[in-house]
């Protein structure tokens, strides 16, 4: 990074904000409080818009529209081809807005504008028509069983869906997890993250100008202790979807249980191991281990944040590895190849740079960075430390920030021991030439995404989610269906001839 290239003026993002209401049976309306919020731009922390204050009142109104669009709607109803064409249509529209949307979500969230059209919104839409693809494919079977009787399973869908999103990728968590719900035939009510309220809004209404009916889609803008626990907490939503942190997950699924028993998926929190064996090729892991922890400005819960170095390789690679952070890219997202950011608001931007404290103060090695970035906005110096050990707290806690840690092992037992001691679950990296390594690894981590030689590969059929307290269920992929259907096993008598 240069610190000569401080954060000048802001880019005009050359988007206007056009909705700031909730999204409630296919109408904007303003909250019942009539309350509003307001949401930043992280490159300077000025207000972009004020938004819609969705509290528990809104969340009954939306979610009485969801339940009277499933009850009594065509949704649920229409053939599976016809479900279909709307979600392509709606696909196509997003595609159309690629750029609109992609310069909303940068405005809101910080991101390099190139990373959100080049990879996120075409992901976005890819999972989209992946997912579209199936809605007219999910069926249930015949089962054979003891005695005279005709049996089927119904795959039914699931009824209102809850689903309760993050702000590190506002749209892709929005497709992740209205796609699948929408395949199998639910309606829903989405709560937005309070600091990226924006993009959500504008795809939805472009879901109702592809077709979709009113109600089938309500989103509310608000906050989590409000908004958010109303919703979790409803007893007329028969499935709840959370992505956001460990502590959360564990508050919205005892909501789920005091009130209705509606299952729950989780995708929580991390801190994936990213395992760099002897005989790697050192440029490309380097490269690598740098893109599994700083992408997103490292806001990503399956980041690789502890980055375990052979001991022959290690020395060389920490070299690597401060070159490479050094002269990361970071600037205005708006500008042409910037690779960093800004973090999303000041509390994580705080939290951030208590982490890289708590890091010199433990005794790990500051190669590089360590500092906020410029004098404006929430940008942090890509940093590294060495020397870092298991017991430290920036080795055990998600930082969630450009902070890359990296420790040093000496045999495949004692960092397969190490990588797994940890109560989170979400992935991991093994970087490796040697097949048996890779497989030894592969089968021995307790996480929910191995990737080999890889990192951060997110294709819309490949499922996504934790072991241990990183969730509970898969996104993407078939997994989603399940997380979305009913099934419903009928038993009729056979009549003999
Ligand atoms: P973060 O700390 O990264 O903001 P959170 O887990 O708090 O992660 O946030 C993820 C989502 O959960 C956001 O939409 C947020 O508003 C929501 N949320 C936060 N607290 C609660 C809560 N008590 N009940 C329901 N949702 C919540």
């Amino acid at each position: 990074y240069s610190t000569a290239a401080a954060i000048e003026e802001p880019i005009n993002p050359g988007v206007t904000v056009n909705h700031t209401q909730l999204l409630i049976n296919g109408q904007f309306v303003d909250s019942a409080s009539g309350k509003t919020f307001p949401t930043f731009d992280p490159r300077t922390g000025e207000v972009i818009a004020h938004v819609a204050e969705g509290e528990a009142e809104d969340i009954n109104r939306a979610v009485a529209a969801a339940r009277k669009a499933f009850d009594e709607g065509p949704w649920p109803r229409m053939s599976a081809y016809e479900r279909a064409k709307i979600i392509l249509r709606f696909a196509d529209l997003l595609e159309k807005h690629n750029d609109e949307l992609a310069a909303l979500e940068t405005w809101d969230n910080g991101k390099p504008y190139e990373q959100a059209a080049k990879i996120e919104l075409p992901m976005i839409v890819r999972l989209l028509r992946y997912y579209a693809g199936w809605a007219d494919k999910i069926h249930g079977l015949t089962v054979p069983a003891d005695g005279q009787y005709h049996i089927q399973t119904l795959h039914e869908p699931i009824g209102v869906a809850g689903q309760i999103i993050p702000w590190n990728f506002p749209l892709l968590m929005y497709a992740w997890k209205v796609g699948p719900a929408l395949a199998c035939g639910n309606t829903i009510v989405l709560k937005t993250a309070e600091q990226t309220p924006l993009s959500a809004l504008y795809a939805t209404k472009l879901l109702h100008e592809a077709g979709v009916p009113p109600g089938v889609v309500n989103v509310v803008s608000g906050f989590g202790p409000t908004a958010g626990a109303a919703l979790a907490g409803h007893m007329d939503v028969d499935k709840l979807a959370f992505t956001g942190s460990t502590g959360t997950g564990k508050i919205v699924l005892e909501l789920a249980a005091r009130s209705n028993l509606k299952p729950v998926t989780l995708e929580l929190g991390g801190k994936s191991p990213f395992i760099v064996c002897e005989d790697a090729d050192v440029d490309k892991a380097v490269e690598l281990a740098h893109f599994a922890l700083f992408f997103n400005q490292g806001q990503c819960c399956c980041a690789g944040s502890r980055t375990y170095v052979h001991e022959s390789v290690y020395d060389e690679f920490v070299e690597k590895a401060k070159a490479r952070a050094t002269i990361r890219s970071v600037g205005d997202p708006f500008k042409s190849g910037i690779e960093q950011g800004p973090q999303i608001d000041s509390e994580q931007f705080e939290k951030i740079l208590g982490y890289i404290r708590s890091g010199v103060e433990s005794g790990a090695t500051l190669e590089t960075g360590g500092e906020r970035f410029g004098t404006k906005g929430h940008y942090i110096q890509p940093t590294v430390f060495s020397n870092v050990k298991d017991d430290m707290l920036i080795a055990k806690e998600e930082i969630f920030g450009p902070v890359q840690s990296i420790l040093k092992f000496k045999d495949l037992k004692e960092v397969i021991q190490r990588a797994n001691n940890t109560s989170y679950g979400l992935a991991a990296g093994v970087f490796t030439q040697n097949i048996d390594t890779a497989n030894t690894l592969t089968r021995a981590l307790k996480v929910g995404t191995v990737w080999v030689n890889c990192f951060d590969i997110f294709d819309a059929a490949i499922p996504f989610g934790g072991y241990k307290m990183s969730g509970q269920g898969r996104e993407k992929g078939m997994y989603s269906l399940s997380n979305y259907l009913q099934v419903k096993a009928v038993v009729t008598p056979l009549k003999n001839p």
